[in-house]
C-alpha cells in the first residue's frame, strides 16, 4: 500500500516535469518561428494572410496586396466576404485594384455586361462585377450616348479563363 502511494506521487512528479518542459520547448520553438519568418521577410518570401502558405515575393502574381497580402488561390473566397464588408469607395477602390491585377497576371478579360443574356461560366475560373473605367460607372458617356464599353449598365465583369 505504501509503496503504491509512494510509487503514485513519483509518478505524478516526472509527469509535471515532463509537461513544464514541453512547455519550455513550445514557446522556444514558437520564439524561433517567429524568427524565421522575419528571416523569410527579409528574403522577400511572403505569406497570404488567409491560408497561411508562403510565397515568394519576387512573383507579383501570387499575392495581391491590398494592405493584407492575399494569394491567388484565396481570391474568390476573400473577396466574396470582403466586398459585402467594406464600404462603397473602399470596395470601389479594392475592386479596381484587384481587377487592374487579375488583367495583369491572370489574365482577366473585361466583359461587357449583355442585358437579358445569362453569361457563359463554364470555362471561368473566377469572376467579379467591377464598375467600368470608361464611365465612371454611369453608364453614360460625356454626351450622354450609352457608354459602349458597358452597354450602358455602369458595371463589366472581369473573368479569369480556366
Ligand atoms: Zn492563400
Ligand atoms: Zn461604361
Amino acid at each position: 500500500m505504501q509503496s503504491e502511494l509512494g510509487n503514485g506521487s513519483s509518478q505524478d512528479g516526472a509527469h509535471d516535469r515532463v509537461e513544464n518542459s514541453s512547455f519550455e520547448t513550445m514557446a522556444r520553438v514558437e520564439h524561433d518561428l517567429r524568427d524565421v519568418i522575419d528571416a523569410l521577410a527579409l528574403l522577400g518570401i511572403k505569406r497570404c494572410s488567409q491560408c497561411r502558405q508562403f510565397f515568394r515575393g519576387a512573383d507579383p502574381g501570387a499575392l495581391f496586396d491590398c494592405g493584407k497580402l492575399v494569394c491567388y488561390k484565396c481570391i474568390p473566397d476573400w473577396w466574396t466576404s470582403c466586398s459585402i464588408r467594406l464600404g462603397i469607395a473602399d470596395r470601389e477602390r479594392t475592386e479596381g485594384k484587384l481587377a487592374s491585377w487579375l488583367r495583369k497576371y491572370h489574365h482577366a478579360e473585361v466583359v461587357k455586361e449583355t442585358l437579358g443574356k445569362v453569361p457563359d461560366t463554364s470555362n471561368i475560373e473566377f469572376q467579379m462585377i467591377a464598375r467600368c473605367l470608361e464611365c465612371s460607372g454611369s453608364g453614360k458617356l460625356m454626351e450622354g450616348e450609352r457608354c459602349r464599353f458597358c452597354n450602358g449598365a455602369g458595371t463589366v465583369r472581369i473573368v479569369v479563363p480556366k
